[in-house]
């Protein structure tokens, strides 16, 4: 029986890779712009990590956290995010002594979660992390950043949601607020709002379900249930976004599934995208470095699923800027030839130039096809009688053009006309 892949995780195969370099290598420019130093944190943490970061009532850590028990006897989980990481290690190697800390990342999270389009068990994200801030400036500079990278990856469809959840404290005195007016409307919301009434009942603001919809028209708004320090935080942040020239919606729906973040949260959509069509998403997280058993400090980040931007270029017909490589398809026929052509390949490639040579002794209109289908842009032909010459054929496929040209210059030509 042919072995496949998991449910839910994908290969990047080669025709991808070039976008997902591009993403990636885009990433580290832009962010380290802003002050941001890459990290790397393991796949796997211990899974009270995220339980105890992420909420025990989220739906991350309800149903969808990978968790084994290692020979130790531990409880292990595979990262369903980074930020709690990210934390930890903050922590762990004493970053909090150092003022203002931005890290970025990237790499695979894992989340049990119904696979469809956009949603995967194994999905990549880019991500960054500022720590040691209460300042609502650095929430606007961190969106921001995130609509600059956009804006650099080539994606326009996309729209920025805005709001407030609020400090912990409002958010508590808002739930309480909630669940009151739900109480006796709890009948006609959406199965899924029965029971987030009970364990999380603010993720009901943020529920798709027309008829939930319809009752949360007329149910307390959090912007008008927060402290005078929250609503100030708030202004200042959307002033700054303002002034920085970033497009934003207020949406005062807008809450997210993880139970740190408080006051600033926001997100951004692609048009495009169908029904998974938030590429990235994050806010502030006031409270999570001292949950995990750091001192109080504020902290803002956001996460941007890979797969999904890679989906939403596809959807505007992205063409990348990228220059065409340069290669060379060198072909040698017959015995001698090709051992030659074998170590003039070698020598190219300590060149850093990139060869193709075939290995199947093919013929010189099949390799040719194949040099086409490379999108080579110079083939080297030597046969017996170019090689008594010490000679080779260099064929520029652009021009459509042939010179024979001395082996022992070869190096030096190709070197000049590939730079
Ligand atoms: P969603 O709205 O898709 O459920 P989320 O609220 O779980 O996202 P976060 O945990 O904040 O989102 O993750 C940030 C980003 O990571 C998302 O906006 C999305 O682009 C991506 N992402 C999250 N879960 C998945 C997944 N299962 N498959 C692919 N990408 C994902
Ligand atoms: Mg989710």
């Amino acid at each position: 029986m042919k072995i496949k892949a998991l449910k839910g995780v994908q290969d990047i195969l080669p025709d991808d890779i070039a976008q997902w370099n591009f993403i990636h290598e885009k990433a580290a420019k832009i962010f380290s712009r802003y002050g941001y130093k890459q990290i790397i944190v393991p796949i796997i943490e211990e899974s009270v990590l995220f339980t105890r970061s992420i909420g025990q009532q989220t739906d991350i850590v309800e149903k969808e956290m990978y968790t084994f028990v290692d020979r130790g006897n531990r409880s292990i989980a595979l990262r369903p995010e980074a930020t709690a990481s990210i934390v930890r290690a903050y922590l762990e190697h004493n970053y909090n002594q150092a003022g203002l800390t931005k890290f970025f990342y990237s790499g695979p999270m894992f989340r049990g979660e119904k696979p469809q389009a956009g949603r995967n068990r194994q999905f990549y994200q880019i991500g960054v992390e500022a720590l040691g801030s209460y300042n609502p400036f650095l929430d606007a500079e961190t969106l921001s950043l995130a609509f600059e990278y956009l804006n650099e990856i080539g994606i326009k469809n996309f729209n920025i949601s805005v709001n407030t959840v609020g400090s912990c404290e409002d958010k508590q005195n808002f739930s309480k607020k909630l669940k009151f007016f739900l109480r006796d409307r709890k009948s006609c919301l959406c199965d899924y709002c029965k029971n987030r009434y009970e364990r999380n009942v603010l993720r009901i603001l943020d529920c798709k379900n027309k008829e939930c919809g319809k009752i949360l028209k007329s149910a307390p708004k959090i912007i008008d249930c927060l402290s005078r320090d929250s609503l100030r935080d708030f202004t200042i942040f959307q002033n700054a976004l303002e002034s920085l020239g970033v497009d934003y919606t207020f949406d005062p729906y807008l809450v997210r599934g993880l139970d740190y973040y408080t006051k600033t949260v926001f997100e951004i959509t692609h048009d495009k995208l169908g029904a998974q069509n938030t590429i990235l998403a994050g806010g502030r997280y006031d409270n999570l470095v001292e949950q995990l058993g750091g001192p109080a400090t504020g902290a803002v980040g956001f996460a941007c699923g890979i797969e999904r931007l890679l989906l939403a270029e596809k959807a505007e017909t992205f063409t990348l800027n990228r220059e065409k490589k340069q290669s060379i398809y060198a072909i040698g026929l017959g015995e001698n030839a090709y051992k030659k052509i074998f170590e003039i390949a070698h020598n190219l490639r300590r060149n850093s130039i990139s060869v193709h040579i075939d290995f199947e002794l093919k013929s010189l209109k099949a390799q040719m096809r194949q040099a086409n289908k490379l999108n080579s842009s110079h083939v080297l032909i030597l046969g017996d009688d170019e090689l008594n010459k010490n000679s080779i054929m260099l064929k520029y496929m652009d021009k459509g053009t042939q010179e024979l040209i001395s082996i022992d210059s070869l190096i030096k030509i190709i070197k000049k006309e590939i730079t």
